[in-house]
């Protein structure tokens, strides 16, 4: 057995263990528990917290779970939606759990979301890079520079996305 695999959800490099993964985010669980650190930095220090919302972001549209989970559905909508906003709608990095919320609310139980069909692959920059970094003062650059990554693979539905960010404005 090889100590490390990539990922089959974002391709990263990761330790290959047994354990957790999060429920409908799939993940190898060396991807996930990179993922549980950083965020643990993140809650634990204001210089990595700063990148928090990106890093929710990245991660979870490069983890999109089964087409049959409306979990799994839902979410690759809302951070898509949170990504479009800071990256198209010149939001800021604080406003993106708003819009998470209020669009999540508008959808809530209306049966729209559709799965979106996932590129053929999410960028160049995964939860190694910025999980592989010791400097705190550099996470938010890398932090959104992965974001920025995620955002830009998914361009084949950029448009749809910001249809659906637009009907719940009006
Ligand atoms: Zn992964």
């Amino acid at each position: 057995m090889s100590d490390y695999i990539n990922c089959f959800g974002c391709g990263a490099e990761s330790l290959n263990i047994e354990g957790e993964c999060h429920k409908y985010m799939l993940a190898s669980p060396g991807c996930w528990m990179m993922f549980t650190e950083i965020m643990e930095r993140e809650y634990s220090d204001l210089r990595y917290w700063k990148g928090h919302q990106f890093t929710v972001d990245a991660y979870a549209c490069q983890h999109v779970g089964k087409k049959e989970d409306k979990r799994a559905v839902n979410s690759v909508n809302i951070h898509l939606a949170s990504l479009y906003g800071v990256f198209e709608q010149e939001l800021s990095i604080s406003e993106m759990p708003t819009l998470r919320s209020q669009f999540s609310q508008y959808y809530k139980g209306k049966g729209i979301l559709e799965w979106l069909e996932p590129p053929q692959s999410f960028g160049e920059l995964t939860v190694f890079e910025l999980w592989d970094n010791e400097d705190a003062d550099l996470h938010y650059e890398i932090a959104e520079r992965w974001a920025k990554s995620v955002w830009s693979s998914w361009s084949h539905q950029h448009k749809t996305i910001a249809k659906l960010v637009d009907r719940t404005k009006s």
